[in-house]
């Protein structure tokens, strides 16, 4: 039977419209950062209508949704100010889970991801192991029927509020970097894991050092098979890179920060030009009109099974360069004096503020993730075979 993807995004609009608590689409409207508590309730909202997980397959408990269909779910519901839903867990440990997990692993573990139980952080970098994440050198080593973890893990989003990890460790050294990798799901409040804050540039608290001193796991929370985690950590870093909700998330901000400009022209009237911000915001609309195509080519390829090649660094660069470019259009608009207020009281709650931390937060774009440099190596070594 055919899907009519014209009711289906009717459905998609009256049920963002009708469930997403005001509040919640206030904070998303406006730009603002969305915390735990709100991914949370959205989760469990979501979650209780059957979407809770657009991407799965019906039998792990997702919406069996083709790809087509995930996308209108993620323009529609960046279209209607709702929040994106929590990428650790669906996104990126889930979908592991179901390749790689056992039926134990996937009976314990998928329904506290789709009931917003548990909240996955990311153990993959550590200090001198980003780019070269294969260099990793915190260790697992097995004792009877548990895994003993030291080692240390940096840069980790979201740790101090995951109850959560999952984690690349060294089960053995081998001649090849890649071999003797495993992946492991730990619970956060084990005994011997510290967690420190590092404060960014953009004054959220996001980013955390994770220390790991004798931490024994269950045998158990191995995913796949001992030593082969790197096609774990590749399957899973494929899906990172290639959310759609990328593409549609940067239409909602490229819309924010259009009405933002429109304000500001509005307010300082003759006073001051726009002429070279709204360009440059063609320009990025553009440019985001490119992604969506991009996104749709890549879309249709993942639903043919073929290869998806060098797509997802493609479309990650572009969302990537192009949300800065969005925030220094923003920054622009609300002008120097906004950062001056900023930087004076940092967290001030004004929109002007909010705008300086996005300008901030989204230089990251271009490193988290896997960097831009990383990202052109993989296109360059593609058309050129370097
Ligand atoms: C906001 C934010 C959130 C993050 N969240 C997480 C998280 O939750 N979990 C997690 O595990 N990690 C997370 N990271 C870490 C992120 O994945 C790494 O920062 C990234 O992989 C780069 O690694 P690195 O910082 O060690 O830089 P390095 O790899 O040391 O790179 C330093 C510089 O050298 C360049 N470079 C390196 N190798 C090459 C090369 N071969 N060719 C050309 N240039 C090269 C890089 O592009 C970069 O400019 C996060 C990072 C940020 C900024």
């Amino acid at each position: 039977m055919s899907i009519d993807y014209a009711a289906f995004r009717r459905e998609l609009e009256e049920f963002a419209r009708k469930a997403c608590p005001p509040e919640i689409r206030a904070v998303v409207a406006a730009g603002q950062k969305v915390t735990k508590r709100e991914y949370q309730a959205w989760q469990k909202i979501c979650n209780a209508k059957g979407w809770g997980a657009p991407s799965w397959p019906k039998e792990a408990g997702g919406t069996g949704w083709d790809i087509k269909q995930r996308l209108i779910f993620e323009e529609v519901m960046a279209e209607s100010d709702c929040p994106p839903l929590y990428h650790h867990g669906l996104g990126h440990i889930g979908p592991v889970i179901i390749r790689f997990g056992t039926t134990e692993q996937k009976a314990r573990l998928l329904p506290r991801i789709l009931d917003g139980s548990d909240w996955y952080c990311q153990g993959y970098s550590e200090p001198g192991s980003g780019s070269d994440l294969a260099s990793l050198q915190t260790s697992a080593r097995r004792e009877g029927d548990e895994y003993v973890i030291n080692g240390q893990k940096i840069w980790t989003s979201h740790a101090h509020e995951a109850n959560m990890i999952y984690m690349l460790v060294r089960t053995s050294k081998e001649p090849k970097k890649q071999d003797g990798i495993s992946l492991l799901v730990v619970p956060m409040d084990t005994q011997g894991i510290t967690v420190r804050p590092i404060k960014s540039i953009d004054g959220w608290h996001h980013l955390n050092e994770v220390f790991f001193d004798e931490v024994r796991v269950r045998a158990d929370n191995l995913l796949g098979e001992e030593g082969k985690g790197w096609t774990c950590a590749k399957y899973l870093l494929e899906r990172e890179r290639l959310p759609p909700a990328n593409v549609a998330r940067l239409e909602l901000v490229r819309r924010q920060v259009t009405r933002l400009v429109d304000e500001a022209a509005a307010a300082a009237g003759a006073r001051r030009d726009f002429s070279t911000l709204r360009h440059k915001l063609l320009l990025c609309e553009a440019d985001v009109k490119g992604a969506r195509v991009l996104m749709a080519n890549a879309t249709d390829d993942m639903i043919h099974q073929r290869p998806l090649g060098v797509q997802p660094s493609v479309i990650k660069m572009i969302c990537g360069e192009c949300a800065q470019r969005l925030t220094t259009i923003a920054l622009d608009a609300v002008g120097p004096q906004a950062a001056q207020r900023f930087l004076a009281d940092a967290g001030e709650d004004v929109a002007e503020a909010t705008w300086i931390q996005n300008y901030m937060f989204t230089r990251s774009r271009t490193i988290a993730g896997g960097t831009a440099e990383v990202q052109r190596n993989v296109v360059a070594n593609e058309l050129f075979g370097a």
